[in-house]
């Protein structure tokens, strides 16, 4: 049942309202009410993504993803750790597939470096002992701290924490919808009056904003992430995360192995520009949003080289053959019949600033009489999240210390 009021109302039940709510309930914070439009949590981005902990590596110094991708990293491992979640800690290898990818590779070091990421560039020996079917052409990166979760598992028991303190409570099935007056929300069950307001609404953060006055000249983007499988039993070995040379203009990593807390091999995902946030199917999800969204990527396909080079390369990519010759790459051998489709599929709901035609690298958080939004939370922000709670409530509640029991943040044993 939907209370009349709340001190808090957090609009999103993914992973960045949740781990906020556990942060200010941690501080003594009472009467939050998380607000989610599905009958339950991880329906989205949280549910749906790789469940890869990065490592602070691809991100441009002084960004809010270099603060927070590695503290993050170290929090959610800490968390998981306490609660008994599985985390694979194998690591991640980072491969050239041509010559030309060094240089990248180098920038990637200094990037990482400079975010005080533990990397190290490894000769193609050092590479077979780390992961035996990786291949390089020339040096490789090496990001020991780079590990792996199961979202859904790391959701429910944020859940079931929230819950346990009385201080939290989780409503589903329903929608934000508006604003009834100043500080009292409209939703699908009815109003309700707040004092504080957060936008956690994910692929919807955009339109949430404009409902305050926010987010006038950014545009959502959707890109849909496919991912193929392993077949059970495939003899295939991957250990933790082999990952291509990305193009840094870009915030999308490409195609690679991950292999999950589970221990299943997933290859993926894709960034194919979709026709909907929620587009999970070739047609599903769409709505009438979908030609305003096929008109701005035209406009972007014209206005922006680095779009561009992905409209062009990703959508071929629903072809099987054209997704394994990329996977290909990453290998020394490589048997497309190993592999099958996945269930999964995810939508990066990437902005774009509209006056300059970019797309947004970094994640925003923007504040309007007594809201806060979280805008453009795409990866590694399931990483960053406890890190980027612990900013949103210190410098938008005042919360001084983090109450939250999790360990401080601190450098994992080597
Ligand atoms: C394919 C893919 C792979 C990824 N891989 C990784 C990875 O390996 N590592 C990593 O760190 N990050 C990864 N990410 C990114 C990560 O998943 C997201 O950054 C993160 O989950 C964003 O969390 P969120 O809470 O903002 O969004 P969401 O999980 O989308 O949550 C927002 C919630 O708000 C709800 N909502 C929206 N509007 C309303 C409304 N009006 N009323 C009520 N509720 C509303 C939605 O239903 C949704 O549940 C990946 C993303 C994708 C798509």
């Amino acid at each position: 049942m939907l209370p009349d009021r709340a001190k808090v109302l957090i609009v999103g039940g993914g992973v960045i309202g949740l781990t906020l709510a556990r942060e200010l309930s941690s501080a003594g914070q009472g009467d939050i009410v998380v607000l989610e439009k599905e009958d339950e949590l991880g329906r989205h981005a949280s549910g749906r993504n790789s469940g890869v902990l990065h490592a602070g590596i691809y991100y441009a110094p002084d960004s809010l993803k270099a603060r927070s991708c590695l503290a993050g990293n170290r929090l959610m491992r800490a968390y998981c750790k306490e609660r008994g979640i599985a985390v694979r800690e194998a690591g991640k290898v980072i491969v050239a597939r041509v010559e030309a990818e060094q240089p990248t590779l180098e920038e990637l070091h200094r990037r990482a470096s400079a975010n005080g990421a533990r990397v190290e560039f490894v000769d193609e020996r050092q590479l077979a002992d780390i992961e035996p079917s990786a291949r390089t052409v020339g040096k490789a990166l090496f990001s020991r701290d780079t590990a792996v979760v199961d979202p859904k598992v790391v959701l429910s028991a944020l859940r079931a924490d929230l819950e346990a303190t009385g201080r939290v409570r989780i409503v589903t099935s329903c929608r934000f919808t508006g604003l009834a007056k100043p500080s009292t929300a409209e939703t699908s069950l009815g109003p309700i009056a707040f004092q504080r307001f957060v936008n956690a609404g994910g692929a919807h953060c955009d339109r949430i904003a404009r409902v305050f006055g926010l987010a006038r000249d950014l545009r959502l983007i959707p890109f849909k992430g496919i991912y193929r499988k392993l077949r059970k039993g495939a003899a295939f070995p991957v250990n933790g995360n082999i990952y291509p040379v990305p193009d840094i203009r870009n915030p999308f990593l490409g195609v690679h192995f991950t292999c999950s807390a589970a221990g299943d091999v997933y290859l993926g995902p894709t960034a194919i520009p979709a026709l909907g946030r929620e587009n999970y199917g070739l047609f599903s999800g769409m709505d009438a949003s979908a030609l305003g969204i096929v008109v701005a990527d035209a406009v972007l396909f014209f206005k922006n080289p680095a779009f561009r080079s992905v409209a062009l390369t990703e959508p071929r990519k629903y072809l099987p053959a054209y997704f394994y010759r990329d996977a290909a790459q990453l290998v020394r051998s490589f048997d497309p019949s190993l592999f099958e489709r996945a269930a999964k599929v995810g939508i990066r709901p990437q902005l774009v600033d509209w006056n300059t035609k970019q797309l947004i690298m970094d994640f925003r958080v923007e504040a309007a009489d007594g809201s806060v939004h979280v805008l453009n939370p795409i990866s590694p922000a399931f990483t960053s999240s406890m890190d980027l709670a612990r900013t949103i409530a210190r410098e938008h509640f005042g919360v001084r210390a983090a109450g939250v029991s999790a360990p401080e943040a601190r450098p994992p044993p080597s």
